[in-house]
């Protein structure tokens, strides 16, 4: 690990967190990376970001953010951390135009409005706060109002992202990530890669959203997977007893009603939602 700076003339982190006082707060969930290298891997996922709008969410002592900059990145940062605000005021002296900081819960700030195109969202987040801002934005109208998100989960529930029918982590938020937008984790980011470390294993996801499939709403998906992951272990003629046209969807489709919701695949789900929606 290295504590180089990601742009040439910017103090390292390291003294940045100790001149501001940015002592690692749990409470916000804050493990900071540190090197470069790592950063610039994360900043290079979405693509060529020269001259493109960027939505960081949680930017804390800005290491990201200043691999976001050096890759030429228009940045707009949402930070809940006051003690933050000046180190990254700092950071865009140094990158004049570039840098927009925004202090506030990004739970509650209204993201779209803030941009007049559509940004890449990259962000390294607490996995709770994570969860949350990605299944609204993976339940936006669409086309979404954004480009592509790169996030970091914990590695368990960047797994469920990207998981398929059949494995283990397959579930409501794999069938969400994946009906209208592909989802890959780009990279595992170890343990160890943070200050401090965290207890487990984290990755890099990358979403990018696709072509919604017609005659399927959003909360008729959301209906439907809750129901059939809420009692995951039960057949679906059980579990999807309380959704109004689901048993007779299943039949319509030729789902076999004793299959259990790890068993559906993503296509099978908005093929039901499309009949249930249709019926409703
Ligand atoms: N991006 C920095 C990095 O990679 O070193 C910091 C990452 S740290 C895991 C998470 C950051 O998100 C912290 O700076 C924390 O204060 C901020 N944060 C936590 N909850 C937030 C929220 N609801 N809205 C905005 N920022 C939040």
């Amino acid at each position: 690990m290295t504590d180089a700076p990601a742009g040439g003339k910017l103090p390292p982190l390291r003294e940045v967190i100790a001149r501001y006082g940015l002592n690692a707060s749990k409470a916000l969930g804050q493990n900071f990376l540190f090197d470069g290298q790592l950063l610039a891997r994360i900043a290079a996922v979405p693509g060529d970001l020269d001259g493109a709008e960027v939505l960081e969410v949680g930017p804390g002592p800005g290491g990201l953010t200043r691999a976001l900059l050096a890759a030429g990145a228009n940045v707009t940062a949402i930070e809940r951390d006051r003690r933050c605000i000046p180190a990254l005021a700092e950071l865009g002296e140094a990158y004049p135009g570039k840098l927009r900081v925004i202090e506030g819960d990004a739970l509650a700030v209204d993201a779209p409005a803030l941009f007049a195109g559509r940004p890449h969202i990259v962000s390294n987040l607490p996995y709770n706060v994570g969860t949350a801002l990605l299944v609204g934005w993976l339940t936006a109208e669409w086309q979404p109002w954004w480009q592509s998100c790169t996030l970091m989960f914990q590695k368990e529930v960047a797994e469920r992202i990207v998981a398929s029918a059949n494995d283990d982590a397959y579930g409501r938020l794999a069938v969400l990530s994946q009906w209208r937008s592909s989802a890959r984790i780009a990279m595992p980011v170890h343990r160890s890669a943070f200050t401090p470390p965290p207890k487990v294993m984290s990755a890099v996801v990358h979403i990018v959203p696709g072509e919604a499939p017609e005659g399927v709403e959003v909360r008729v998906l959301e209906r439907i997977t809750a129901a059939a992951f809420g009692q995951r272990r039960k057949m679906l003629r059980q579990s999807l007893k309380g959704v109004p046209g689901a048993l007779a969807g299943l039949e319509q489709i030729g789902i076999d009603p004793t299959r259990r919701a790890e068993t559906v695949g993503v296509d099978e789900f908005v093929a039901l939602a499309r009949v249930v929606g249709g019926a409703g």
